[in-house]
């Protein structure tokens, strides 16, 4: 028997069409690229976003129709969230980050039909239109005046939006219709397009604004430090208009100072970002002798993307008095599949307890299903010893990529395997101890090189620091550690490897310390180790 309640569909145009009714007066504040800041609210987006709507389909964009940004946080970005997805069409978000090269495969292998593009981004979108892929339209993100000579033959996108009404139904289709697409930042292969639902993104969404998730809220002004091009910026903009938040988007700005202002100017208290922006962030403070902490009222952050190092969240703590809340996911996971906030079991934990638990990736919230499987398939145990390849399974995981790419990607039970390897322990919190292809396996044992790092990041004169496995005779594989060191004087190997000898177990020391003034990172901000590995495939171990 079915139950007898409306089938109403999920779909990403309620979500603005509530923020604008319910909470139509709430501030979006972004940086442009042009420079100035723009304010606009929930209202404007709606109606800017319609606008945009019907000019979409006039140009002929049908639903399924791919639409390609090339853009930074910003208010017109936001809008084409809402426009593209709300007509039924699919967003393509694209890493301006990534080589023009790959940036091209994209868009082909997409078949995106028009791009937007923020006026930063002109030569790129020059390059791509010279080698005329299957893009048959660029609309430059800015208004006419700003239309520079290498932007001719663009529209700009406030003549799209000036040229119709607000007056606007939204289509109702089925609430598994694509929404929105991200290709993986491809650190292996070619990048693969994951292809996010309606029905996925809404339920995410509403993980997002739980008491037990990220507790998003219209209480909360919101500093989006994680691009719009990566992983739809963790779902944010749609949780924010489904609670209606502030949202402040610091435009090609995110570098520490321009967030450590906009952050105070906009009273925003709460924030999301991979570790790098919160080490620029950081880096800002430190070189400004005499900043004024307390007019900042962050209290929440979240990190995710990569493991947040214990230094991170301990100093957020100490000196800004700001909670982190530690995240897994990837973008098969769209992304929030694991949050790491405390139980009540904690309150009574000292202050180092806490931090500890923090540093764990999180527990598996409603809709996520996580299991960890041993070399020989078996389940294993959530006893916080044993580690293993982290499997997925719920709502919003990926059921395979965009045109089959990868073939089939779930097993028969439906399990997506992520890559990762990690622990679960008695609580449910998970600790990812590496990634499947950067453990190093040394005489049969496995190293994690996250732990490796996280401990040398520790110590006062490390920036940042990453670990390889390189070949050795004997064990296959010994951990090298590569150091970037922080200004000022700098540690020696020998004090290094002193320092680490007290914080992991002995045979897991490096064989050898290199020193370093820059890594690698993929355009997302992870350590490239497939470029380190290349890097260092001939270091001799001492
Ligand atoms: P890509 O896989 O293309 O690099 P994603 O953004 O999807 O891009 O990255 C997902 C991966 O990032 C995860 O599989 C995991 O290895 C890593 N990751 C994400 N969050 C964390 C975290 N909190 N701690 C450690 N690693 C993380």
């Amino acid at each position: 028997m079915l139950g007898l309640m409306q089938d109403r569909q999920l779909l990403i145009s309620s979500l603005i069409e509530h923020a604008a009714r319910y909470h139509p007066d709430v501030e979006i504040v972004s940086r442009t690229c042009e420079g100035p800041i723009v304010r606009t609210t929930w209202a404007e987006v709606r109606s800017r976003a319609a606008r945009l709507s019907k000019a979409l389909l006039r140009m002929g964009i049908k639903p399924g129709d791919r639409v390609a940004t090339l853009a930074w946080n910003t208010h017109r970005h936001l809008e084409l969230y809402f426009a593209v997805s709300g007509i039924g069409a699919v967003l393509h978000t694209v890493n301006p980050r990534l080589f023009p090269e790959q940036i091209d495969y994209i868009l082909n292998h997409a078949e995106s039909r028009v791009l937007f593009f923020d006026v930063t981004f002109g030569a790129l979108a020059k390059d791509l239109r010279a080698k005329l892929g299957k893009v048959e339209r660029f609309v430059a993100m800015t208004d006419a005046a700003h239309l520079t000579d290498d932007l001719i033959g663009c529209e700009a996108y406030e003549d799209l939006v000036a040229t119709e009404d607000d007056v606007f139904e939204w289509p109702q289709f089925d609430e598994r219709t694509a929404s929105s697409l991200c290709y993986t930042s491809g650190t292996t292969g070619n990048p693969k397009g994951v292809l996010y639902s309606h029905r996925s993104t809404v339920l995410h969404s509403f993980t997002a604004c739980a008491a037990d998730g990220l507790r998003l809220s219209s209480a909360d002004s919101v500093l989006l430090a994680v691009p719009l091009f990566h992983v739809n910026a963790w779902g944010i903009p749609y949780a924010a208009a489904m609670c209606g938040a502030k949202l402040v988007l610091p435009g090609p700005q995110l570098d520490g100072r321009s967030l450590f202002d906009i952050a105070v100017a906009e009273a925003c208290n709460f924030s999301l970002g991979v570790p790098t922006v919160w080490l620029g962030f950081f880096k800002h403070v430190d070189d400004t002798p005499g900043i004024d902490l307390s007019q900042l009222q962050l209290e929440r952050v979240v990190i995710g993307g990569s493991a947040a190092p214990r230094a991170i969240i301990e100093r957020f703590q100490r000196d800004f008095g700001v909670f982190v809340i530690h995240a897994w996911g990837m973008s098969e996971t769209s992304p929030l599949a694991t949050i790491g906030n405390l139980l009540p079991k904690h309150r009574t934990a000292s202050p180092d307890d806490k931090i500890a638990v923090q540093t764990k990736q999180g527990r598996a919230i409603y809709g996520v299903e996580l299991r960890i499987r041993g070399e020989d398939g078996d389940a294993l145990a959530h006893d916080g010893a044993v580690a293993g390849d982290l499997l997925v399974r719920g709502p919003w995981v990926a059921s395979g990529y965009f045109r089959g790419e990868g073939g089939d990607v779930l097993d028969a039970e439906g399990w997506f395997a992520t890559g990762d390897v990690a622990k679960i322990d008695a609580d449910g919190y998970v600790q990812l101890t590496d990634r499947s292809k950067d453990v190093i396996k040394s005489g049969g044992e496995w190293i994690s090189s996250i732990d490796l790092e996280n401990a040398a990041m520790a110590h006062p004169g490390v920036a940042e620091a990453a670990v390889i496995g390189v070949h050795h005779p004997k064990w296959q594989e010994r951990p090298l550690m590569i150091v970037v060191p922080k200004a000022g004087p700098a540690p020696t190997r020998e004090e290094l490897l002193d320092f680490l000898a007290g914080r992991v177990a002995k045979w897991w020391l490096p064989d050898d310390i290199a020193f370093v003034d820059t890594l690698p990172h993929t355009a997302t901000g992870k350590l490239q180790k497939t470029k380190l590995r290349e890097q260092f495939r001939d270091h001799r171990l001492p």
